[in-house]
């Protein structure tokens, strides 16, 4: 029995096909249909018929008395609550969903409907993405990618940064451009984008190139994040370590990631309950202390590695992303699967593999004691 109070207009979701078969009543099609009632006499299919919303559970009630006495519809339909199967057709869709969002949207509604709690709302998590502020520095292979997943997515309120212009050489992978921005600032070309895709979201961008800590500090103080995407690679060896910091420091969890030729890694962070990236590193480093000669080498003489990456595993990789960022928004998409592991795939075999990392006490970034004033080569 279900302790949610049933609907005032009870609807079967119509997402589930009805079959009424031979004595029995199969709600969903295709060999992982949802679940079956058994139905000797039709007697339920007679209830199941008329569960279109446009009735109240006394006029159900009413209405059936041939078939079902009324404490039999009653429990049909807590049964039918409790398994999920049930919303309400009187529900108003919340105020920050207009008309547009709601058919735009449908398919992400339908989503929901499978696998929000039993009596609860399909429109909270689609509103809840709505009022989403996202912060994504760099539009590049992945972070375009994960850009047009969160327009698809429907999150309300996107801020992006990237200095870099448009080169004929992004078209393999940086699905928000097209050969006629070639040239352009990807800023513009990416705002001019959105907007045509889904003018409904409030999108900016700016064309700010990263230098230093503060430039990170400023972006996330002005977007105010809900959550962050660090897909900038400039300054190589050290924008994922100011990323962290602040992100730390703010209390923003954020994802991150990379692809290189056929190797591709990602990760997230939720500063207070996982390690951050300065433990891994810390960590790595601890273990492999010839891997710090190289990342200074690389910090001092600004070596950029060389791009080998290509389409489909930046599109990957942002869908993994962006479903990190939905596990965190919306409760019931589970827990955030790389906030203390590292998800490495190659992408010619498929294989997957996760390194596990642990916060370190002494971290410099989210130990017990920040260190103050730390400072950078330049
Ligand atoms: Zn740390």
């Amino acid at each position: 029995m279900s302790a949610v109070p049933l609907p005032t207009l009870p609807r079967l979701k119509t997402i589930y096909d009805v079959l009424y078969l031979n004595e029995r009543i199969r709600l969903g099609s295709g060999p992982s249909y949802a679940d079956e009632i058994v139905d000797p006499d039709g007697s339920y299919a007679a209830l199941v018929r008329i569960l279109d919303g446009t009735r109240s559970v006394s006029e159900l009630q009413g209405q059936l008395t041939e078939s079902l006495d009324p404490d039999e519809v009653l429990d049909a339909l807590r049964q039918l609550l409790a398994g999920g199967f049930l919303e309400d057709a009187a529900e108003v869709p919340p105020d920050n969903l207009s008309g547009s969002d709601l058919k735009r949207y449908a398919p992400n509604l339908d989503f929901f409907r499978t696998v929000v709690a039993p009596g609860e709302s399909c429109f909270t998590p689609q509103s809840k993405l709505k009022d989403t502020r996202v912060l994504l520095l760099g539009l590049g292979g992945i972070g375009s990618n994960v850009c047009m997943a969160l327009a698809e997515l429907g999150i309300g309120h996107i801020f992006a940064v990237d200095f870099d212009r448009v080169e004929l050489s992004n078209l393999n992978r940086q699905v928000l451009y097209s050969t006629d921005v070639i040239g352009q600032r990807k800023a513009d070309a990416a705002r001019q984008r959105i907007r045509s895709f889904n003018p409904d979201i409030e999108f900016e961008v700016s064309d700010r190139r990263l230098t230093c800590l503060e430039d990170v500090r400023e972006a996330v103080d002005q977007a105010r994040p809900d959550f962050v995407f660090c897909l900038a690679d400039k300054p190589n060896g050290l924008i994922d370590f100011w990323v962290n910091e602040v992100c730390v420091q703010s209390s923003v969890p954020y994802a991150a990631a990379s692809v290189s030729a056929r190797v591709g890694t990602a990760y997230t962070v939720v500063p207070g309950k996982g390690p951050c990236y300065q433990c891994r590193i810390d960590s790595e480093i601890a273990l492999a202390p010839e891997l710090q000669e190289p990342l200074d080498y690389i910090r001092e003489n600004h070596i950029n590695a060389r791009n080998a990456a290509m389409g489909p595993p930046c599109m990957f990789l942002a869908y993994f992303l962006s479903y990190e960022m939905l596990r965190h928004r919306l409760d019931f998409m589970g827990e955030i699967l790389a906030s203390h592991r590292l998800l490495e795939v190659d992408f010619v075999t498929f294989a997957q593999q996760w390194h596990d990392f642990e916060r370190r006490p002494d971290c410099r970034v989210c130990g017990a004691v920040p260190a103050v004033g730390m400072t950078y080569p330049a």
